[in-house]
């Protein structure tokens, strides 16, 4: 029986429930969310009985071209009525094209790419690769950092909620405090294979480190004969005012792990992305890694459209004036209720709003539902709803977007004081 998108609620709940994932079935609930995507537009999503939302969450950072991006579904649908998947024998076209943009947008002298199929591959291709070409197994990361939910990365990924039941984990792995120049200074040494670190920490809370500390990173790195492994699964493709976040502080990384928005929110794509020297693990043994989807040609030429039309709409320009407009208005809202919210953050559109509990910032995420925007915390620090609306989101939608926040803040606030009493 072919799938019907019309089905209503009750009978997708029951079998998502069933099926994928009860908790969660009951959490989406309680939050609110008792609707059924079904066809999207840039940055408004539509249910199956046609109500609109603002999506304010852009897929945790996929949708940077916004949902179902003409460009990018037109050269999906060019390249699946041609051929879908590869052979895996004859050239793969799509996919030396693809690498050869991203040397050309990336920094420095990063030259060749490895496609997997999301985030947390990107990241285990990258700690394989500085394993290999340091013959060397300890990596430094950062507290409350992400890097995906494979062994290798949640190895690497900074909370203890999401490892602990997985443990033991790889070895090898140690922790610094975020932004901490003397944490990371003291915690490099000649055993150190990496540093990985993500620019700025999404998942964190949406945390911007001092200045000068990516800068700082890459000098012990150096001092050390360590790889720098930058993390832009989250940051990179314009997200935070420039291509990569890492070029606000002008860093190169050895190693830049890619994933998200690479994909133009339309096909899923993951990449590690590093310079020429390093690519050793692939002369000794071509399949010394190796992925059957990766590189496919429907998320290469989706890869290629997403940078073409990113780099075309000036997007990281976009995102940088958007960004510092809509931070702005956050602050004038945080301004006015600074009795529940701690802190507003960010760079670009990605931004996130610190509340002063988990629970107040849950009771606002579950207001915006109510008017029907789309948002949700960070994954490692819950007080924070993140803001990362699609790069290509009208001006007035985003208003119109603080503008709900801002009641939702009211209605919270309202809400806990008729508790009090
Ligand atoms: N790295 C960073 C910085 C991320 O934000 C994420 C996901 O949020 C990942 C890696 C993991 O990506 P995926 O969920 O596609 O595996």
């Amino acid at each position: 029986m072919a799938f019907d998108p019309n089905r209503p609620f009750d009978a997708v709940f029951a079998d998502y429930k069933t099926h994928v994932n009860p908790s969660m079935a009951d959490l989406l609930r309680f939050m609110g969310f008792e609707s059924v995507e079904h066809h999207a537009l840039g940055a408004r999503v539509y249910d199956a009985e046609g109500v609109e939302y603002i999506d304010c969450l852009g897929g945790f950072g996929v949708m940077s071209l916004g949902h179902c991006s003409p460009p990018v579904i037109a050269a999906v649908r060019d390249q699946l009525e041609r051929m879908a998947m590869g052979t895996r024998v004859l050239f793969p076209g799509a996919q030396a094209a693809l690498a050869r943009r991203i040397a050309e947008v990336t920094p420095g002298d990063l030259q060749y790419s490895f496609f997997v199929n999301s985030g947390a591959e990107a990241v285990e291709g990258a700690l394989k690769l500085a394993r290999f070409a340091t013959r060397r197994t300890a990596i430094v990361a950062a507290l409350e950092g992400f890097h995906g939910k494979t062994l290798g990365a949640l190895s690497a990924s900074g909370r203890a909620v999401y490892k602990a039941p997985f443990e033991p984990l790889v070895p090898g792995f140690v922790h610094v405090p975020f932004g901490d120049v003397d944490a990371l200074d003291a915690a490099v040494d000649s055993s150190t294979a990496a540093v990985i670190l993500e620019p700025i920490q999404g998942e964190g809370g949406v945390i911007v480190p001092p200045d000068g500390y990516l800068a700082a990173a890459r000098a012990a790195c150096d001092r050390a004969g360590a790889l720098l492994i930058l993390d832009e699964v989250q940051t990179g493709f314009g997200r935070t005012g420039r291509m990569f976040a890492c070029e606000h502080e002008g860093v190169c990384p050895d190693v830049m792990t890619l994933g998200k928005a690479l994909g133009g929110g339309v096909m899923p794509i993951g990449a590690f992305t590093a310079r020429p020297h390093l690519w050793t693990m692939f002369a000794e043994n071509p399949l010394l890694h190796s992925s059957t989807f990766g590189g496919n040609p429907l998320a290469c030429v989706a890869g290629i459209a997403a940078i073409d039309t990113t780099v075309e709409q000036g997007l990281p320009e976009r995102a940088a004036t958007l960004g510092a407009h809509a931070k702005a208005s956050l602050q004038r809202v945080a301004d006015a209720h600074p009795d529940v919210i701690a802190a507003v953050r960010g760079r670009g559109l990605m931004l996130g709003v610190s509340f002063t509990d988990p629970d107040i910032g849950g009771l606002v995420i579950a207001g915006l539902a109510q008017r029907r925007v789309l948002a949700a915390y960070t994954l490692n620090n819950p007080s924070v709803v993140r803001f990362q609306p699609p790069l290509v989101i009208e001006e007035e939608l985003l208003d119109e977007v603080i503008r709900r926040l801002e009641d939702s803040v009211v209605q919270t606030k309202e809400m806990l004081a008729g508790l009090e009493e």
